[in-house]
């Protein structure tokens, strides 16, 4: 524990300011039971520590960084407007330019709206399908994340499933009782839920591939049923987009399937690691919208000038960089399942565009329930050897690993023999 001295005085420092010395919980290191490195800063597929080590970063801002770090390209980009001034509360024309990019990806957005976080697109989202369609609930899936508002928090993924309390104090029952949780990829239970409640049922609210129990990709009939579902029932589908637009495919989980939501979320890729989030849909549906419309959703900093000129760089070239962080973690993905045929090591690598999660777990996993059969001492083993030797992956199974456009050959060779070596270790502590 010595190399990281330093990143632990400062995490007992920040523990006496800030709750749990973070400011969203899975960065606390729980899952791994141990304290978190302090960043200092971050060059293309690298991150440098407090402790003076770097490691090759498969979190990238979990997810947000589809151009690694520091980007010259954002960076020129961002200073460019901070020296402009950083915020005017009113319209730019920067707004527009970006929205007709994310337009341009996801033609479904016919309409859209900036905000500042995927929890806020996600909230405003379940609002509009509540005041466009009269009703009151919402359907979500076990193990999917869409942020932190309350009706929302219910059964959720990501940080809450790896400090397992799945459900959050502070949500009432009332609330909690507004949101139907039915299971990933079962087809069974929300055609029965839809016979059940459908007419009162306002949307559905669905990560199209999950990322937020670890990578779980949907069964092929799985989108398409819950499309044709809304359809008949008049329900809003959404799709909360927010960590597969731009990773999965440059046109996000509806191009690369072919299913198309009413309304989509975006986050994380769409503001070039800054803060932004974006929500939209058929422009009848957002015409419900204030000002528009009835439906109120504001926000002070919404369409930020710095944030709207990092998104704008990051995507000048983006189906070029995707193509090329899409290569990468078709490398690297295919050398993890190669070494763990050879270590003969109990687990798997599951994928979809530049996001992937290993899991210590043999069976077919498509859903919270089969994930959780994954074993977590030998990730909590993996994590701390890999890190040992050079490598920051998400540290909790169930939270999904990004690829960058800059992890290169040389990086991917890193990593692989870092992943060489935890196999070893990981299987020594299978004995
Ligand atoms: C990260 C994430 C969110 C929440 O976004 P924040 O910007 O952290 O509020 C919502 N939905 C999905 C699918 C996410 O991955």
């Amino acid at each position: 524990m010595i190399p990281y001295l330093r990143s632990q005085e400062l995490f007992e420092a920040a523990q006496k300011v800030l709750v749990g010395g973070v400011d969203s919980p899975v960065r606390a290191f729980r899952q791994v039971e141990g304290s978190p490195l302090f960043v200092r800063s971050g060059s293309g597929p690298y991150l440098h520590t407090e402790d003076d080590l770097s490691y090759v970063d498969y979190v990238l801002s979990w997810g947000a960084l589809l151009l690694g770090h520091a980007n010259p390209r954002v960076v020129a980009a961002i200073v460019e407007a901070a020296r402009l001034g950083t915020s005017f509360g009113a319209p730019t024309a920067a707004e527009t330019q970006l929205a007709q990019r994310v337009q341009h990806f996801f033609p479904s957005m016919q309409k859209l709206r900036f905000v500042n976080s995927g929890t806020e697109a996600c909230m405003s989202v379940i609002r509009l399908a509540r005041g466009v369609t009269g009703r009151p609930l919402l359907v979500k899936f076990e193990g999917c994340y869409h942020g932190h508002s309350d009706s929302l928090l219910v059964s959720a993924g990501s940080g809450g499933l790896t400090l397992g309390c799945p459900d959050s104090a502070g949500v009432t029952a009332e609330v909690a009782a507004q949101t139907l949780v039915v299971p990933y990829n079962d087809i069974d239970a929300i055609q029965e839920t839809f016979f059940r409640y459908g007419h009162r049922i306002a949307g559905v609210i669905v990560e199209p591939v999950c990322g937020n129990m670890g990578v779980v990709l949907p069964r092929p009939d799985f989108l398409p049923v819950l499309r044709r579902l809304c359809t008949t029932y008049g329900s809003v589908l959404i799709f909360d987009e927010v960590m597969t637009g731009f990773r999965v495919h440059p046109g996000g989980a509806q191009a690369l399937y072919g299913v198309h939501p009413d309304l989509t979320c975006l986050g994380k890729v769409v503001g070039g690691g800054l803060p932004c989030a974006a929500y939209g849909g058929s422009a009848d549906m957002m015409g419900m919208v204030a000002p528009e419309g009835p439906v109120y959703q504001a926000g002070t900093l919404s369409g930020n000038p710095v944030a709207m000129a990092a998104g704008l760089a990051m995507m000048e070239t983006l189906e070029v960089d995707f193509e090329s962080a899409l290569l990468y973690t078709n490398r690297l993905c295919h050398g993890i399942t190669e070494l763990i045929v050879s270590h003969g090591i109990p687990a798997q690598v599951v994928q979809c565009g530049t996001m992937f999660s290993v899991f210590f777990s043999r069976e077919a996993i498509y859903s919270l329930a089969e994930v959780q059969v994954s074993d977590l001492r030998c990730f909590k083993h993996y994590f701390w050897v890999m890190l040992k030797a050079g490598v920051y992956v998400a540290p909790s199974q169930f939270e999904a690993n990004f690829v960058s456009a800059v992890h290169d050959q040389s990086t991917l060779d890193q990593t692989l023999r870092a992943v060489d070596y935890a196999f070893g270790e990981v299987k020594s502590c299978l004995l």
